[in-house]
Parts: structure tokens; C-alpha cells; sequence
């Protein structure tokens, strides 16, 4: 595998590349790498694609300093399991290099409501960091297709109406929630954990189903209150729990009126913040997302 600091090399590769047709399918992350990473770089593989990964805490998407400061960092083992599992090239640039021109944003996207609901309220300005660091990962490494998971919802939402925006021929696929055998969502931030709290953090997975099964006999705020109060019960803060439309984010009145549907929730365990979420109703027609 190579691994490559400066954009420059990065792209001299990806030219070099280039000459064997191959299409790149590109793999961005935060590292603290895990099965849920590992799954993407496994799809991009099987679908035939040169695997390229990314690793950078990209510095814009986090609204709380001490977040960026805990963020696990591990770039040895990461380069280690990367190799391990047969990607191509890892693109590891320092801040400088993804930023030449300083970390404030230039324009602003406009997400509408897709921002402002569930994480883009309790994380202002996220998703307009997410969206950049994407944007300028996409413009380096030019890839077919872009894998992404299913564990950050919200994200893929706002990464698909940027590529819409856009006019990109870039194609998003997302790939399901890899889980501990406890139903807990892997993620990087679940080493930070203690053992009291990752006992309790289970919980979340457990609200999601009990959500999954009473969708939609119940009245949605009630299966809300119901799942609020799983996650509280087991020592967890949750932040919200809503049942949405799968398309808009936006919380849902009539459980027919939609064909896709999601329960999202984030909550607190400690210190550590998690999300989750289960699809309730699948949508009827996947190219129509
Ligand atoms: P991160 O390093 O947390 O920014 O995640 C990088 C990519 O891996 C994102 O597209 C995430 O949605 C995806 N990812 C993280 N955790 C999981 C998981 N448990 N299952 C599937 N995909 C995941």
C-alpha cells in the first residue's frame, strides 16, 4: 500500500494510475480504524474498484474543541490494518495540506433543512465542515464512487445533495451498520468509553429495535417517549430520538405518508456522544434516493 502525506504525490499516483483504466473508489475516514472502516474498503474491492483511503480529523466539522482534542488518533496500526486488507493507497495529509488557504470555509453550502435537524442542531456548523473536507477530498482524488456507512445517516444525506448541487458523476453507495455482537454501533469514539458506560451504551441498539417493532402500531411520540426512556433507564443522556422521513430528515406526522423511513437517535454515554439509527421502512426505489 502507499501511503502518501502531500496532494501532490497523491495525485501523481492516482495519474500513473489512471493508465490501467481502473476506476478509484475512495474511502474517506477519520481513522481509529474498525470493521465498519473496513467494510467500505472490502465493498470498493469486491465491486472492483483501486481502493484509496483517507485518514484526517478534519478539523472544521467539530464545533467542540475538546472533541477534536480526544479524537482517537493511531496512524500506525491504521496504516498496519489498511495494508492488512489490500487498499491501494492512503492519503494521510496533515491540516496545511487540505487546507492551503486556512481552515475557514469559503461559501457556504446550503443544506436547508437537511442541516439543521437532529445533528446539524446539537452540532452547529458540522455538516458544512463535513461537506468541505469531502468537496476538497473529492477534487484530489477524483473517484468513481465514494463509500460511505449508514451509521452517520444524516451524513450521507448531506454528502448526496452536495453531489447533487454539484453536478457530480460521483457515486455514493452506502454500506450497512457493522455492529459489536451487543448490537453496538462500531465507531472509533467507543474506545473512549469506560467500562461502565460501555456496558450501558448497548442500549441504544435495544431502543432502536423496540422502535422497529412497535413502528407504526404505536403513535410515533409515543414510541419516542418510549425509547427516550430505554437509553435514560441505562445511564445514558440521550440528546434526541426522532422517527423521520428518510428523504427530507424531517420528523414524521403520518406514519403511511412516507416510504422511507429512519429512527435516529444520539445520546451521551459519559462524556463520549454516540448516534445510531435503524431503518424502519426501506425506501421503495433506491435510485430514487
Ligand atoms: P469516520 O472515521 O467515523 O469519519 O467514518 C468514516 C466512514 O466510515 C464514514 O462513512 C462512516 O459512516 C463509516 N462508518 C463508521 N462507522 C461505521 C459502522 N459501524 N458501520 C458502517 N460504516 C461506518
Amino acid at each position: 500500500m502507499y501511503v502518501f502525506q502531500f496532494a501532490s504525490d497523491l495525485r501523481r499516483f492516482l495519474s500513473a494510475q489512471a493508465i490501467s483504466q481502473q476506476p478509484v473508489g475512495f474511502v474517506p475516514t477519520m481513522g481509529a480504524l474498525h470493521d465498519g472502516h473496513l467494510q467500505l474498503v472490502r465493498q470498493a474491492q469486491a465491486e472492483g474498484y483501486l481502493c484509496v483511503c483517507s485518514i484526517f480529523v478534519n478539523p472544521t466539522q467539530f464545533n467542540d474543541p475538546e472533541d477534536l482534542r480526544k479524537y482517537p488518533r493511531m496512524p500506525v496500526s491504521d496504516i498496519a490494518i489498511l495494508a492488512k486488507a489490500g487498499c491501494n493507497a492512503l492519503f494521510m495529509p496533515p491540516v496545511e495540506e487540505v487546507y492551503p488557504s486556512g481552515t475557514t470555509p469559503g461559501l457556504p453550502f446550503d443544506f436547508g433543512a437537511l442541516e439543521q435537524v437532529m445533528e446539524g442542531a446539537f452540532r452547529p456548523g458540522h455538516f458544512q465542515g463535513v461537506a468541505q473536507v469531502v468537496s476538497r477530498l473529492l477534487d484530489l482524488v477524483q473517484p468513481r464512487r465514494l463509500y460511505m456507512g449508514q451509521k452517520d445517516f444524516q451524513q450521507t444525506a448531506i454528502i448526496r445533495e452536495m453531489l447533487r448541487q454539484q453536478g457530480s458523476s460521483v457515486e455514493l453507495c452506502i454500506a450497512e451498520t457493522v455492529r459489536e455482537t451487543d448490537g453496538l454501533a462500531m465507531s472509533s469514539r467507543n474506545q473512549r468509553l469506560t467500562p461502565e458506560f460501555r456496558r450501558a451504551a448497548p442500549a441504544i441498539y435495544k431502543a432502536l429495535l423496540e422502535t422497529r417493532r412497535l413502528f407504526p402500531e404505536m403513535p410515533i411520540p409515543d414510541i419516542c417517549r418510549h425509547a427516550t426512556q430505554i437509553l435514560s433507564e441505562a445511564g445514558l443522556r440521550p440528546e434526541y430520538f426522532e422517527i423521520v422521513n428518510g428523504r427530507t430528515l424531517l420528523p414524521l406526522d403520518n406514519p403511511l405518508r412516507a416510504d422511507y423511513v429512519v429512527a435516529c437517535t444520539a445520546a451521551w454515554a459519559g462524556d463520549v456522544r454516540l448516534i445510531d439509527n435503524l431503518v424502519l421502512r426501506s425506501p421503495s426505489q433506491e435510485g430514487a434516493l
